[in-house]
Formats: C-alpha cells, sequence, structure tokens
C-alpha cells in the first residue's frame, strides 16, 4: 500500500562486536534518541496493545498486566459507565501527545489535535470526542483542529550525536566514552568491531520497545539476525515487599474483599467494587514514567526502562529543556484517565479546564457493579454463573476457603502495582497476600 512505502525510516549507525555478535553501542541523532525517550511516556495498556496487534506481532508479557488488558477488553459495554470508558482504559490518550506527534516515527496513535466543539458553538466546553453532551445541553459534533508545534519532540534542536548502549544507556557522544564504554565490554581496540547502517522501521521500534521491557539487549535483538541470547528469560527474583512508607497520610483507600485458601495462603481471587475494577483500570492509563517515578527507580521491572529512565535524568539542561525532562521523567496520568479514588496519589495532568469529561459520574466501570479478581489479574463480571466455573475451577474444598477484607492503601497499591508488573501468574497473593491478617494457627 502507499502508505507503507511512504512510511518514514530513521538512520542508525550500529557498532558490531562481530566475534560475539552482539550490538556494542549505537551513535544517532536526536531523532532516534527521543523516540526511544518515548517509551517512558506509553501507558501500559499502549504497550499492550501496539506489541500485540497489527503486523509487528511481538507480543510482550509483563507481569499480569496482559491478562488485566484482555479481561477488560471482553467485558462487554453493560459493565462501563459508557462505551467509551473502555476504548479510554485499553486506548488511553498519550499525556505528552504533543511532543510525541513531532516523532520521526510515532508507534502511538492515541494523540490528536482534533476537539469537537458543541453545535451551538456556545464555546463553553470542548472535547477530544464526538457526541459528547456540553453543558448547554448541545452534543459535540463540531470538528476543530488545535494548533500543533513543529519544533520536534523532547530534545534541543542540534545535531549533536549521542551514543546508546545495547541496555539503552544513552549519552551525548564523546571518544572517551565510547571507549569507556568498549573497554566496560573487554574489548581493547576498535579491531573486530564493524558498522553496520540500519534504516529503522515503524515495526522495529515496535520491536525495541517490546524487547527494551524484557530484555537487557534490544538493540542486539531487534537489528542482529541472531543475537547471542544476553538475557536471561526472566524468571524474576521473588519480590519482597519492603516498601518505603513514603507519606502514607491522605491517600485514599479502598476496601477489597479476598478469597484465600487458607492451607497455602493462596488468594484465589477478589471481589472488587466499581471503584476497585477502576483503580485497576488506571493500572493500564499511567505511563511508565510515572510508575519508575512512583517507584523511586526501585522497581523491579526487568529489561532496561531504568536506565532509560536514568538517562533522561542525567541529561543536562543543554541537551533537554528542563520542564520538558520533568515531563518525560513524570508524565503523570491524561486528564479523565485517573479513577476517583487513587491510593497511589497519582495526578492527573489537567491538560484543559474546559474539556468535558466522557466518563459519567467520574467513573469506568458502571456503577454499582461488582467484579471478579483472579489472582493472576484476569477480570470477569460477578455473576453467579461465573461464581459457580470459578470455584469448580479452583479445585479447592470449600473447608479450606477464607473471606478478608484489606484496606488497600498507598503501600498495598504499590505492593500490588509491583506484583502486576513482574508476577506472571500471581499477583493478587504476590502483592497482597503479606497484609492478610494472621490467623491463629490450629494445633
Ligand atoms: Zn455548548
Amino acid at each position: 500500500m502507499a502508505a507503507k512505502e511512504q512510511e518514514s525510516r530513521l538512520s542508525l549507525k550500529l557498532l558490531i562486536d562481530e566475534k560475539r555478535n552482539r550490538v556494542v553501542a549505537a551513535e544517532a541523532h536526536k531523532e532516534f534518541v527521543d523516540i526511544l525517550f518515548s517509551f517512558l511516556t506509553l501507558p501500559m495498556g499502549t504497550i499492550i496493545r501496539v506489541t500485540s496487534t497489527g503486523e509487528a506481532k511481538n507480543p510482550v508479557t509483563i507481569g499480569c498486566m496482559n491478562n488485566l488488558y484482555h479481561g477488560v477488553e471482553k467485558l462487554s459495554n453493560e459493565n462501563w459507565g459508557t462505551e467509551l470508558c473502555k476504548t479510554i482504559v485499553l486506548h488511553p490518550r498519550n499525556p505528552l501527545g504533543y511532543f510525541c506527534q513531532n516523532l520521526k516515527v510515532n508507534i502511538d496513535d492515541s494523540w490528536s489535535n482534533t476537539n469537537y466543539l458543541c453545535s451551538r458553538k456556545c464555546c463553553l466546553m470542548r472535547s477530544w470526542y464526538l457526541n459528547l453532551r456540553c453543558i448547554c445541553g448541545a452534543k459535540t459534533n463540531m470538528r476543530t483542529t488545535d494548533m500543533v508545534n513543529n519544533e520536534g519532540a523532547f530534545l534541543q534542536k542540534g545535531r549533536t550525536m549521542f551514543i546508546i548502549s545495547d541496555d539503552l544507556q544513552i549519552r551525548p557522544a564523546c571518544p572517551i566514552l565510547l571507549a569507556q564504554l568498549l573497554s566496560n565490554l573487554g574489548l581493547s581496540e576498535t579491531d573486530g568491531i564493524r558498522e553496520m547502517r540500519v534504516q529503522v522501521s515503524k515495526d522495529q521500534v515496535i520491536c525495541l520497545l517490546a524487547r527494551s521491557l524484557v530484555s537487557e539487549s534490544p538493540l542486539s535483538d531487534v537489528f542482529l539476525p541472531n543475537p547471542t541470547k544476553h538475557d536471561t528469560k526472566l524468571p524474576k527474583p521473588e519480590i519482597e515487599i519492603t516498601l518505603q512508607t513514603t507519606e502514607q497520610n491522605e491517600a485514599p483507600t479502598l476496601n477489597l474483599q479476598v478469597t484465600l485458601n487458607k492451607s497455602t495462603n493462596k488468594i484465589l481471587f477478589a471481589k472488587a467494587t466499581n471503584e476497585f475494577f477502576d483503580f485497576l483500570c488506571t493500572f493500564l492509563t499511567i505511563p511508565i514514567g510515572s510508575i519508575i517515578h512512583v517507584f523511586q527507580r526501585s522497581l523491579g521491572l526487568g529489561g532496561c526502562l531504568n536506565n532509560l529512565y536514568a538517562s533522561v535524568e542525567e541529561l543536562e539542561d543543554k541537551w533537554i529543556g528542563s520542564s520538558i525532562k520533568s515531563a518525560i521523567l513524570n508524565p503523570r496520568i491524561t486528564q479523565y484517565h485517573n479513577c476517583k479514588k487513587q491510593p497511589l496519589k497519582l495526578d492527573e495532568l489537567i491538560e484543559n479546564e474546559n474539556l468535558i469529561d466522557p466518563r459519567p459520574n467520574e467513573n469506568f466501570a458502571a456503577e454499582p457493579s461488582l467484579f471478579i479478581v483472579l489472582d493472576n489479574l484476569d477480570v470477569k463480571p460477578l455473576s453467579s454463573a461465573s461464581s459457580f466455573l470459578i470455584l469448580r475451577e479452583l479445585k479447592v474444598a470449600f473447608s479450606d476457603i477464607e473471606e478478608q477484607v484489606i484496606t488497600v492503601g498507598m503501600n498495598e497499591a504499590l505492593s500490588l502495582l509491583k506484583a502486576a508488573l513482574t508476577s506472571p501468574s500471581s499477583a493478587l497473593t504476590n502483592g497482597l497476600a503479606s497484609f492478610l491478617q494472621k490467623k491463629k494457627q490450629e494445633a
């Protein structure tokens, strides 16, 4: 197709260690580095969507997040406030989309400069979506297009070269830096290092994103035919739940009724209110940069996004404006993409005071409603049919089942988010079991 032929590509120079068949470094201008930085602006919902759809087909498994995404995807419209609520969670808008639209290769189509005013042009309110109700009563169906900047994405203008290591540490280029990088890899001279120029396609950027979440050598993985496997297929170390008590005051709390298997202390499933379900939905709408920010980089995410994050942090102001830098390091949740009671105390980025909230009563889920959340974060609407199926599938003696209520505040929420990102099948147990009330041991 024509669109495919015109697809923009980006030139990248790779330095390859021939003997070990690995990329030792890449050299690139700001356009490529901007693309890597944009990974931090992507919410988990977008990451799962772009890596598992389209032609790229590089599905990446991130803890239990995929289960959550696909569980949410299967919920029918009657479980949602409106159909649009589901769209928002599965297709969250990038809070820094205004900048990302200037990327040479943009893998995230969630942002648009199209807005809708009401048919009476009262101009009191505007909307990102067609046919919402304006406060004057008319529907938003007058399309308007905002001006966009053409100033480039994140980094300052200029033809500076950057050096990117295979595990995505990025610095402005200089020969000494490169020498250090090579010597850290045990290379004493430039012999045996081959230069290779590649034209990076959109599919390859998606691959890079997918690999950057799970591998410590995404450049080798994507650009070398059969890269030597440097990454281990992350069997993650058990997560220890020793989170610093950050200012826990004032964070809203949510009650969660969990059902556990007494003899194994495993959480089998939880019964979630619509408020708790809304909170889970924000796992898909929080940008990666804000997730790393809230964990102060202590998060045991696999891959090398922590390196990418540190690279942004360490860049001097002359390479990146300080306001853009702090925006990437904590993009915040897009307006109306947060939940009413957010135990993680995350802020929304208020883009426009006069924007219509597409959700009824600020909820994603229909209110009131109840959901069953399985240990692996798959979610289902609570109905008698699903209760029976769940009991049958659990294969646990009824006498071995107990119910408890956990109050989910900041620490519990952080622990659950961490487990959702790192535990392949037991997010509830790994995230919340340590907060269960210890029952007296029967002798
Ligand atoms: Zn109006």
